[in-house]
């Protein structure tokens, strides 16, 4: 997907500034000027390639210093603190967020933080970006300055709530993009390619988008279902999705219900080879058959697929019924019904029971009229 551009901190032309550049730390400054350009690299009058040998074998330029250490330390706090690019915040795992490129001695070389707001937040420190280029924080406020900016201390979102207004679906959608440092300028296109009709998306799948490509290469794939799809699927992440990526996605190519995905992701037993089976056996379609799946899931009781179709047999009907599984009081008072007969049926015996025929009392009679109690004979071969 292309990537609008924003705007850079300097103008286009590049910015021209008075450097007092010293051959020595406390040596006399000579006066000259340096530009530094829309892409933030610095043109002096010196051979830098040059002068970094000299410095290389000890000695000192500042050009060399601001060219190589505290213009590019400057230039990335304040592409983050203006938010002129996407911060460097990467997804590395469920609710951790951690800096991209982790500055060595920082804190972010071993912390990540829940939001993706947070390490972005991070990222717009002074001490991270000092580390980062090897700076210091003295440095890094002087050139900054010379930039034309103070250092920031948070800053405020520029942008009106009704910014994102009809793009995006919070109502702080704004503040929120711009605490996770997304651009703005990049948003309306983005949710055009995201949201070709127009329905606004959840911030999210923006934020997903610019950060967690693990996550974006899954959801991009929901984009062709539309924007419904894409926000549901941004919204309902379990640790199933996380196991298995791409299941989502066929449950969705298969037809099945959003609703019904739902139920079915609320545990582990059914995968679309179950409904696919219960489809083939039973002759419904493959989201009726996730639909009987999904309810059996949602009750807390998960029998096999093939009791399941044996229930189909005996009643087509009630089988697919939106009350086919027991609720789990019913359950548990058939179960302890039958341990009053003398009779041990664990869980999702008593459920298909209570399926079958209705009632805990016909469960529990059937169940006793049918079953051997408690002894089984190994059959010698
Ligand atoms: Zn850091």
């Amino acid at each position: 997907m292309d990537e609008p551009r924003t705007p850079s901190i300097v103008p286009p032309e590049g910015l021209t500034i008075r450097v007092n550049c010293r051959t020595a730390p406390r040596g006399k400054p000579t006066v000259h000027d340096v530009t530094v350009d829309a892409d933030g690299r610095l043109t002096t009058p010196h051979d830098l390639d040059l002068e970094r040998i000299g410095v290389a074998l000890g000695g000192h330029l500042t050009c060399v210093e601001l060219a190589d250490h505290d213009l590019p330390a400057a230039w990335g706090l304040l592409e983050h603190t203006l938010r002129t690019r996407p911060a460097d915040v990467v997804n590395v795992g469920t609710a951790h967020w951690a800096a991209l490129a982790p500055a060595a001695g920082c804190g972010c070389e071993e912390e990540t933080w829940p939001t993706a707001a947070q390490a972005a937040e991070h990222l717009r420190s002074p001490g991270h970006w000092a580390k980062a280029w090897r700076s210091s924080p003295a440095r890094l406020a002087a050139t900054v300055e010379a930039l034309g900016f103070t250092v920031p201390a948070g800053g405020t979102n520029p942008l009106p709530r009704s910014a994102a207004e009809g793009l995006l679906a919070e109502p702080d959608a704004a503040d929120r993009l711009w605490a996770a440092g997304v651009p703005f300028a990049l948003v309306p296109e983005l949710c055009r390619q995201l949201s070709p009709t127009g329905i606004p998306i959840p911030t999210h799948v923006v934020v997903a988008h610019l950060y967690a490509p693990r996550e974006w290469a899954v959801l991009e794939k929901f984009v062709p279902h539309g924007p419904v799809v894409l926000a549901w699927a941004a919204q309902h992440r379990t640790p199933r999705d996380a196991r298995r990526p791409d299941e989502r996605l066929a449950w969705v190519e298969a037809g099945v219900p959003l609703a019904t995905i739902d139920r079915v992701f609320a545990g582990d037993a059914y995968d679309l080879v179950h409904a696919k089976a219960y489809a083939s056996e039973t002759g419904v379609d493959v989201p009726r058959a996730a639909t009987v799946l999904g309810r059996w899931q949602e009750s807390g009781t998960t029998p096999a697929v093939r009791d399941l179709v044996e229930l189909y047999r005996h009643d087509p009907h009630a089988a697919l019924d939106p009350r086919c599984a027991p609720a789990p009081g019913a359950v548990a008072r058939t179960v302890g019904l039958a341990a009053k007969r003398g009779l041990a049926v664990d869980t999702v015996t008593a459920a298909l029971a209570l399926a079958r025929h209705g009632t805990a009392p016909d469960a529990v009679a059937h169940l006793s009229a049918t079953r051997t109690p408690t002894i089984h004979l190994e059959v010698p071969r």
